[in-house]
């Protein structure tokens, strides 16, 4: 189980056996979900295992708790030390690493003027997110039931565990319906993001993807904002409906875990000609490039 492994996690600002990082049945963020977390990746290069973009994650777990409203007791160098930590101490040469902020079991309730925040990293090793052949054939997804939050119920700019709630439901749903991911829309109908990943669509050479309103500000989507320009390719963000994925001619999603997917079906319509389409296949072979340090364009990621 996640439980029971061999290791370190870091948690309150020290290394702790993986199996004695436990929290209490009373844990209030396990109630509420209130707390948030990052979902970070590190791989393998020459330089050895290399956090991807680790500053801008720690910046918007920062940024999180600052919606929610909680402080976090460490300073930002701190939680990147803690960081590559988590993956140097494990031996680790690729990994997903959680970074968390939670309010402990000190008291139930926001009234209570005992909560405490806490924080904890755990690093893993994991292999690719829908497996290896995905990232080649593409994935088949449906739209979902579920809609993406309204931008006054939970705050989709905080990567808050509450609002994954909803992002579990749409996957339950999709992958019950022979589906690998969700496609939610927002609140007026318009297409948003998967339930942990920003979408993308081609048209006629240009990339489109929705506005930040009801979606996470994701920074592979950030990251692809950069290398399509670097390749002179234009990004219009805006408001996307349903049927422009069914008549796009390529399209993909984007996260840490995703990292670049391409999608061939949504609602059993195919996208495009049904394959990786070629400008995702070119912003997917930078991406692994790049995180895998065989690049030299932006060092300081
Ligand atoms: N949208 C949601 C809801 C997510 O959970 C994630 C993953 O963190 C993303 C988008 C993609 O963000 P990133 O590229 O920063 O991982």
């Amino acid at each position: 189980t996640m439980a029971d492994r061999e290791g370190l996690i870091w948690l309150d600002g020290e290394m702790v056996d993986w199996r004695e990082a436990k929290v209490h049945v009373l844990t209030h963020t396990l109630h509420y979900g209130m707390g948030c977390f990052e979902g970070v990746r590190a791989y393998e290069t020459d330089r050895g295992a290399a956090i991807f973009r680790l500053q801008e994650h720690t910046d918007r777990l920062y940024r999180s708790a600052h919606i929610l409203g909680m402080e976090i007791p460490f300073s930002k160098e701190e939680l990147n030390q803690a960081q590559k930590d988590a993956v140097a101490k494990n031996n680790l040469k690729q990994a997903y690493l959680r970074p968390m902020v939670f309010f402990g079991s000190e008291g139930m309730g926001l009234r209570a003027d005992n909560l405490k925040v806490h924080v904890m990293v755990a690093a893993w090793e994991w292999p690719a997110y829908m497996g290896e052949e995905a990232k080649t054939k593409g994935i088949r997804i449906r739209t979902s039931s579920y809609t993406r939050h309204h931008v006054n119920i939970t705050m989709c700019k905080a990567k808050a565990n509450g609002n994954y709630m909803n992002s579990m439901l749409a996957l339950r749903e999709a992958l019950d319906s022979g589906c690998e991911e969700a496609l939610l829309l927002d609140n007026e109908g318009y297409v948003a993001e998967g339930s942990g990943e920003n979408i993308f669509i081609v048209r006629d050479g240009v990339l489109y993807t929705p506005e930040l309103t009801s979606c996470l500000d994701g920074i592979t989507r950030n990251t692809i904002f950069k290398f399509a320009a670097d390749l002179g390719y234009q990004v219009k963000e805006k408001r996307i409906t349903r049927d422009e994925v069914y008549v796009a001619d390529e399209a993909f999603f984007t996260g840490t875990a995703a990292e670049v997917l391409p999608i061939r079906e949504l609602d059993g319509r195919k996208i495009g000609t049904g394959v990786r389409g070629p400008i995702t296949e070119q912003l997917q072979t930078m991406y692994f490039d790049q995180v895998m340090g065989k690049r030299e364009a932006y060092p300081e990621w």
